[in-house]
């Protein structure tokens, strides 16, 4: 069994009861929702993560599932204003409670602090690792200074520029309406 297999299929409470963190790595490419988000993705492009779960003393007198998800990675993605490769470093840092039933995650999801998830016997990390860096993609992916910009001399960017500088909208719709 590959790292990958292993994470996709991971027994969190037997996770908790090692108490030893499972970290790895995982290509961005071979994640079929996320590769196609992103601009000149490299072979090597991964997201190292990292999880440790523990058991909790819960509101009703049992004990309660807890996993914490690390993760850092960057992204290729494509600038919204000069339409070049940029590289977008996303850094997950997030705490999950985990619950019987979907039912239970609705009834406490407002008042919970926390996420709730559904357990499941054998729980895919690598498909919540992937929802959750979709999620932290920016919706107007830009260079913080795109190469090969001119500095602009005072007086300038009245004309043809402002246009330039503005986000691509059919790019920022298209990631809204997923
Ligand atoms: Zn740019």
């Amino acid at each position: 069994m590959t790292n990958a297999d292993l994470a996709s299929h991971v027994s969190i409470q037997a996770l908790a009861e090692s108490g030893a963190p499972l970290s790895g790595r995982f290509p961005l490419q071979k994640m079929g929702r996320l590769a196609p988000e992103t601009a000149g993705l490299k072979a090597d492009s991964a997201v190292e993560y990292s999880l440790m779960a523990e058991l909790r003393p819960g509101a009703e007198g049992g004990m309660d599932l807890w996993l914490h998800l690390q993760a850092t990675a960057t992204v290729s993605l494509c600038c919204q204003r000069c339409l070049g490769e940029v590289g977008i470093p996303i850094s997950l840092d997030r705490w999950y409670r985990f619950v019987e039933t979907e039912d239970v995650a609705m009834a406490q999801d407002d008042a919970a602090e926390e996420d709730l998830l559904v357990l499941e016997p054998k729980f895919d990390v690598l498909a919540l690792l992937e929802d959750e860096l979709l999620m932290a993609l920016p919706v107007v992916p830009m260079h913080e200074h795109c190469p090969g910009q001119m500095a602009q001399l005072p007086g300038e960017g009245q004309g043809d520029s402002v246009e330039v500088e503005r986000p691509n909208p059919f790019a920022v719709l298209a990631r809204l309406k997923k």
